[in-house]
């Protein structure tokens, strides 16, 4: 087997661990997040079974999405989003992890071709004390939550986040949880609610802990990724 498929095969491996050790829980979709790393291994990864894919950069992503796109695979886009890349984003992936303002949400329906149903929309959560731009507060969320439901092109599935990078379990954990309870709280007010997005390289054992339906891996899948 090739370095990739036994990385690959291990994070499954950690996640059914993860799973085993709290009762009661479904496993995680397992996101390939394959930024900086070439088609060949995406290729390979989709010959294993992989069917999605995270991406951070528009227009390399575009460039892979063409050149895979016999291979019926699901395409999210996880980085930030800046409003010119919105056609692109619109145009080329299934799903969207990263909205945090009105402005791209808006830009987003409207760009989302009439012919390919409507994008699947998580709203970023900012978590944690941190100084970090991206994210928006609770109260956002639900007013973007609102707005959300009004566009047509748009089907809002839930939540992402990004704690702040810790490796002590515990802090992981409370990280987590907050952003669960705020889960648990648009389940219950949106009924298309149904994805919460969090758990990367570092901190996918305390995500799963935490009630994660969706793990977003990149590092402990491709390996370092070339800057
Ligand atoms: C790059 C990236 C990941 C993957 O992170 P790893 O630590 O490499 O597993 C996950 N989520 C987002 C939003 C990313 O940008």
């Amino acid at each position: 087997m090739s370095d990739l498929l036994t990385r690959y095969e291990d994070v499954r491996q950690r996640i059914s661990t993860a799973v085993n050790q709290n009762c009661d829980l479904k496993p995680p979709k397992l996101l390939a997040v394959s930024k900086k790393h070439a088609v060949d291994k995406i290729k390979q990864l989709a010959e294993a079974g992989q069917r999605d894919f995270g991406e951070s950069y528009a227009q390399e992503a575009v460039e892979k999405i063409i050149q895979l796109q016999d291979w019926s695979l699901i395409w999210h886009f996880i980085g930030p989003i800046q409003s010119n890349k919105t056609k692109l984003i619109a145009e080329n992936f299934q799903w969207v992890h990263s909205v945090d303002r009105l402005k791209v949400l808006k830009l987003l329906n409207k760009h989302r071709p009439g012919n390919q149903g409507a994008i699947n929309v998580l709203l970023q959560l900012k978590v944690g004390n941190e100084t970090s731009k991206s994210g928006a507060s609770y109260e956002d969320i639900i007013s973007l939550a609102h707005s959300a439901e009004q566009f047509d092109n748009i089907c809002f599935r839930g939540l992402m986040c990004i704690p702040p990078p810790s490796e002590d379990f515990h802090t992981q954990c409370a990280y987590f949880q907050s952003a669960k309870t705020v889960f648990d709280e648009l389940v219950k007010r949106f009924s298309s609610v149904d994805t919460l997005s969090m758990g990367m390289s570092n901190d996918l054992e305390a995500a799963i802990a935490q009630g994660t339906n969706l793990v977003r891996i990149g590092t402990d899948i491709f390996g370092r990724r070339d800057h």
